[in-house]
Formats: C-alpha cells, sequence, structure tokens
C-alpha cells in the first residue's frame, strides 16, 4: 500500500503522540531497601562507606544511615556507589529521645539538616515534639522499636498525630517485636492504631549496628527490609511512594505483586522449593478476615471493613507484612 504524504504525516504523528502518551504514566518497579541502620558516625562497627557497600553488594537499591542525633552526608557516598550500580542513600537520622527510663526513638527519612531531640513531659508528648519537629523540616517521620524497653505503649501512640510510619519488625535482637508479659506485639500495636482511625504504614527494618561480627546477639543486616513501587530511584520517588503507602515490609517472604482495587486485595507470592505460606487478611481490632494458603491469596471486601492489611508468613519462619487499604 502506498501512502500519500499526508497520510504518512498523520502516522507519523500519531506515532509521536501515542510515545507522549506513553511517557505521562511511568512504569513502575520495585526496590529494595533498609531504612535504618548505623555507622561509626554513632554506635555502629563500620564507616558508612563500608556499609552502603555492605548493602549494595546484597541486592538493595536503596539505604538510609540512621545514626544517633546525626545526620551523615550522603551526597559523597552517593556519588561513589550510583557510579557502580543503581543504588541511591537516602539522607536520614534517629532522632534519639529519653523520658525517664523510656527510650523515644523516631527516624526522620529525607532529612536536609541534622535535628536533635525536642524532650517533652510524658512519653506522648516526647515522640509527639519530636514528629512535629521533623514534620517541619519537610522529612517523613517513623516510631522505632516501641518495645525496646517497653518504653512505648499503644495508650503512647494513640495520643501522637501525622507520625506516618511504625517499626512493625525490627532486626535487633532485644527490641521485642512480638510483645510479651502483656505487652502488645508489633502487630497488635499496629492494629490497635489503625482501628483508631490512625493512618499509619508498617516497615520492617534492620537496626543494624555489627557488620564485623555475625551471630545471633548481634544486631546484623539482612533482616529486615521494605519493598517500594516507584516510578525511579530517586529520595523525592521512594519517599513519595512510601509516604503513600506503595510498598510492603519483610523479613524474609518475597510478593512478586500487591494489588489493590475492583473491591479486591490481591497478593501474589514468590515462592521457594518446599516453602509453604499462611496469608491472613486482617481488619478492625486486629481480627482475621480471612486465612488463604494460596500462592495467590486474594480478599474481596464486604464494604463493613475500616482497613483490610495481610500479612504473609512463611514456613521459613519469616513474613511479609502488606499495607492497610484504608475502606472508609
Ligand atoms: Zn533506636
Ligand atoms: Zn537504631
Amino acid at each position: 500500500m502506498r501512502l500519500t504524504w499526508i497520510a504518512r504525516f498523520t502516522f507519523l504523528s500519531l506515532l509521536v503522540l501515542g510515545a507522549a502518551v506513553t511517557q505521562t504514566r511511568p512504569a513502575t518497579r520495585w526496590y529494595k531497601g533498609n531504612l535504618h541502620t548505623h555507622t561509626l558516625n554513632s554506635d555502629g562497627d563500620s564507616t558508612p562507606h563500608e556499609v552502603a557497600t555492605w548493602y549494595r553488594e546484597h541486592g538493595y537499591q536503596f539505604l538510609t544511615l540512621s545514626d544517633h542525633n546525626y545526620l551523615t552526608d550522603v551526597a559523597g557516598l552517593n556519588a561513589v556507589h550510583a557510579a557502580r550500580e543503581r543504588f541511591l542513600l537516602i539522607p536520614g537520622e534517629e532522632v534519639t529521645d529519653r523520658y525517664g527510663d523510656k527510650h523515644v526513638h523516631v527516624n526522620a527519612y529525607n532529612l536536609s539538616r541534622e535535628l536533635q531531640p525536642r524532650h517533652g513531659n510524658s512519653v506522648a508528648e516526647t515522640i509527639q515534639n519530636n514528629v512535629d519537629m521533623i514534620r517541619q523540616a519537610m522529612a517523613m517521620p517513623s516510631l522505632n522499636h516501641p518495645n525496646f524497653h517497653w518504653s512505648v505503649t499503644k495508650d503512647d501512640l494513640l495520643k501522637v498525630n501525622n507520625l506516618g510510619l511504625l517499626e512493625v519488625y525490627n532486626g535487633h535482637p532485644t527490641v521485642n517485636n512480638v510483645g510479651g508479659g502483656g505487652f502488645q506485639s508489633l502487630d497488635e500495636m499496629w492494629d490497635t492504631l489503625l482501628t483508631a482511625g490512625k493512618r499509619i504504614h508498617g516497615i520492617a527494618v534492620d537496626d543494624a549496628h555489627h557488620f564485623k561480627k555475625m551471630g545471633q546477639e548481634f544486631s546484623n543486616p539482612g533482616k529486615g527490609w521494605i519493598q517500594v513501587r516507584a516510578s525511579e530511584l530517586s529520595a523525592a520517588a521512594i519517599s513519595a511512594a512510601i509516604e503513600r503507602g506503595d510498598f510492603y515490609a519483610s523479613s524474609g517472604v518475597v510478593l512478586e505483586d500487591v494489588r489493590t482495587g475492583g473491591g479486591e486485595y490481591r497478593i501474589t507470592i514468590k515462592e521457594r522449593p518446599t516453602e509453604r505460606f499462611t496469608t491472613y487478611f486482617i481488619g478492625d481490632g486486629g481480627k482475621v478476615l480471612a486465612k488463604s494458603f494460596d500462592k495467590k491469596p486474594a480478599y474481596r471486601l464486604t464494604g463493613s471493613e475500616r482497613y483490610v492489611r495481610a500479612r504473609v508468613d512463611s514456613s521459613f519462619g519469616a513474613s511479609a507484612w502488606t499495607q492497610p487499604l484504608f475502606a472508609r
């Protein structure tokens, strides 16, 4: 078929237009990162460069060096590491405060200036003052390891506003993730806050300090991470995706996909040989709405849920936590 010049011009125009339309909907992919780790800039045992190298060489795409009341300048590190592979350091700090014998640690993500703890006249006020300071600095606040020294309870967190993130898994050996002795597990604490209407997303982190000695008594890397779905590997894109909850947390379970829409919550799990899974879809009050052994578990919303989230437990002992879908 012979095309006239006008037909050819129209055809080419449509091609160009088609490319432009495609570009307005950027493709997304999953990026693996750890948001909580220490270096020699506080109580870690390795330099920022050594720590960044460990994560880059172990399949992570982003990392936050969160030293106690110290903001590590990551510009130089980013130049060195990004040149080798796609890898990004997102600046951050562990704002480390106390109220009496209670430890109040609030991480600040995508931070541009160093912050010092604000203090307060109760645990809740101490958290709130630090959260407010971090928000004023245009960074993202996360409440760390609430059960460390049994410092922060649900009653404290119910009084706090604008938090955004809560650690639901921390890889440090003495942070009491699963609760006990009358204290809630971090899963239970998260559900208490979600049921009260707080819009909080759950993260899993390493809180690694030890890169030179390995063992159960040490806080080693590679235990807790998040997988973020974003259009590009930049601090702005990763932070925005975390803020809107487009990620899942993991202590070892890998998900191929998480989808919500059309009244359904759907997950695709990546399985390893002999591994088995139980997925719990969880709603108000921490109630299990449904349980599935499927590789592609799905939950259809009834319309009465305030929120639905899921936890995938592996027979290997690890879990993945997906983010709450706020239905109302
Ligand atoms: Zn801490
Ligand atoms: Zn820490």
